[in-house]
């Protein structure tokens, strides 16, 4: 069985204590490698790592660290089809969609950052002819990057990418339970020629080295990506030391379809947007409020379109709905579904677990599931699932739908459908929450803010938010 393995000071390393966590095949439920059971000692051989190399990167040219992360992404792109087949494996998505969404937007990552590095500047402030201000932004030093299972490499490279162009060394950790791509990540870096130390990867469980990486005090800034009980536990930790903290947290996002949208082109994007990866995704809507004029005739087209996605091999080429990530997390978004039904709610498809033949029998994959009849504010609607479990929820004015979607205590990201121009900029506006997209979902631009209010997260990704984020600011006063 494949030992995979810490990368620490340009090594491919085993950890300190020897030991090792399953990784498991959430296609077929069987353990098929085994992930680094990494603790203290590791993180700080990777501290010291990233200490020793951190004069030298964040003296190296912009250009020059620019042009080494291109190298990166273009041995990702080589790679990609090995990439994609490796993180369908990991996390049970399907390959068509690692191929299109995951791998691509690691490449784009690096790209994205490594160019951006060459057109960062920072302000100047004349106080007309006694003084000029000019700031200073630099590196911070090393810093911590811990990312979930979802988006594994996507998210991943999302935090490494703009760390690394800003002259950070970084100690990184992503999921125990997806750690694969960015093993194989590892091995590209060292090919690539990044100097040891710069960026060090290290393995093993949220509790032990995750949290090691929080508790260092030599770690600067943690960018971190996950739930939101976990990120309040990080920043209890972390908030005392003074550290920086990004907090991308979890959602209940909702999708508001007002009775004037282009139906078509709403329902095809419900769809997604309800289940893509398997509604594992943070953005995904699963809170679907429909005007009630449109309310019938959406329930029913959208039933219908449901029921045709059945889940099937990710590794297939066909298959566009895959394996859950893990057995724990079947077990919880099912549980979400019998609590729904105490709620009162009716299951209008999916709602159980579907045992597919062969090798795949032991998999975990869930019918995608539309459930109605549910109040605004019962558990179902308040709480992540984080699952293909949506409801749907009629409603009579703007107001109302503005005050439901905004009763939960999350604010990642919504979706709004209508043709009515004022009105669209008008509940975009009162949306409580860091993302709207109107008569779209998931289109990404890397230079725009990214992030979430309320519990969904505090500080902003994405484009110089990021750069900003992983440099100190220092104001140079000079009187002339
Ligand atoms: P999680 O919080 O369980 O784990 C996330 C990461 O934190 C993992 O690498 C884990 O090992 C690590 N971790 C766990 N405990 C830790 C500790 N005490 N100290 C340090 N690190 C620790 O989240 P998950 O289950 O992997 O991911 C799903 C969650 O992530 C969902 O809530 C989802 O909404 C959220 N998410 C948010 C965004 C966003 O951009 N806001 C994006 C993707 C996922």
């Amino acid at each position: 069985m494949q030992h995979l393995a810490n990368y620490i000071n340009g090594q491919l390393t085993a950890p300190a204590s020897g030991n090792y966590i399953d990784n498991y095949h959430p296609a077929t439920g069987k353990v098929y490698s085994l992930i680094p059971d990494s603790d203290s000692r590791d993180v700080q051989a990777a501290v010291d790592a990233a200490k020793a190399a951190f004069p030298g990167w964040a003296a190296t040219p912009a250009e020059q660290r620019a042009k080494i992360m291109m190298k990166i992404a273009s041995l990702i792109s080589r790679d990609m089809e090995k990439m994609a087949q490796a993180e369908s494996k990991d996390n049970g998505k399907p390959v068509s969609l690692a191929r299109m969404v995951d791998i691509p937007r690691g490449i784009s990552n690096f790209e994205f950052f490594a160019t951006a590095i060459m057109h960062f500047a920072a302000e100047s402030h004349a106080m007309e002819d006694h003084a000029i201000n000019y700031t200073l932004r630099q590196p911070i030093g090393v810093v911590g990057c811990i990312s979930p299972w979802n988006l594994p490499l996507y998210l991943f490279t999302w935090k490494i990418a703009p760390a690394l162009a800003a002259g950070n060394c970084v100690v990184a950790k992503p999921s125990e339970i997806t750690p694969m791509t960015a093993f194989l990540l590892s091995e590209l870096c060292i090919e690539a020629g990044l100097p040891a130390g710069v960026l060090n990867i290290v393995h093993g469980l949220g509790g032990r080295a995750g949290q090691a990486i929080v508790e260092h005090p030599e770690i600067k800034a943690i960018s971190f990506t996950g739930g939101t009980k976990t990120g309040a536990g990080l920043a209890a930790t972390a908030a005392p030391m003074f550290k920086k903290l990004s907090l991308e947290l979890g959602g209940k996002n909702p999708n508001i379809i007002f009775a004037d949208c282009d139906f078509e082109q709403m329902l095809k994007t419900t769809v997604q947007s309800s289940f893509a990866n398997q509604g594992q995704i943070c953005l995904c809507g699963s809170r679907i409020f429909v005007e009630r004029p449109l309310y019938e005739q959406f329930k029913a087209a959208f039933v219908e379109r449901v029921k045709q996605l059945t889940p099937g091999d990710p590794a297939n080429d066909h298959t566009r709905m895959g394996a859950v990530v893990s057995q724990a997390h079947m077990e919880k978004v099912l549980s979400y579904v019998e609590l729904a039904k105490e709620e009162g709610g009716t299951v209008l498809c999916g709602g159980h677990r579907v045992v597919m033949e062969g090798e795949l029998r032991e998999g975990w994959y869930i019918a995608p599931t539309v459930i109605e009849g549910l109040a605004y504010n019962c558990r179902t609607n308040q709480e992540e699932i984080f699952g293909p479990v949506v409801t749907i929820m009629p409603f009579d004015t703007e107001e109302e739908v503005l005050m439901m979607a905004n009763s939960t205590p999350y604010g990642l990201a919504a979706t709004v459908w209508t043709q009515h121009l004022t009105r669209a900029h008008r509940v975009a506006s009162k949306i409580e929450s860091g993302i709207v997209w109107i008569n779209c979902w998931l289109l990404r631009d890397l230079r725009t803010p990214f992030g979430g209010v309320k519990q969904s997260g505090v500080g902003r990704e994405g484009g110089f938010e990021a750069l900003r984020f992983f440099t100190e600011a220092k104001n140079v006063c000079i009187k002339l």
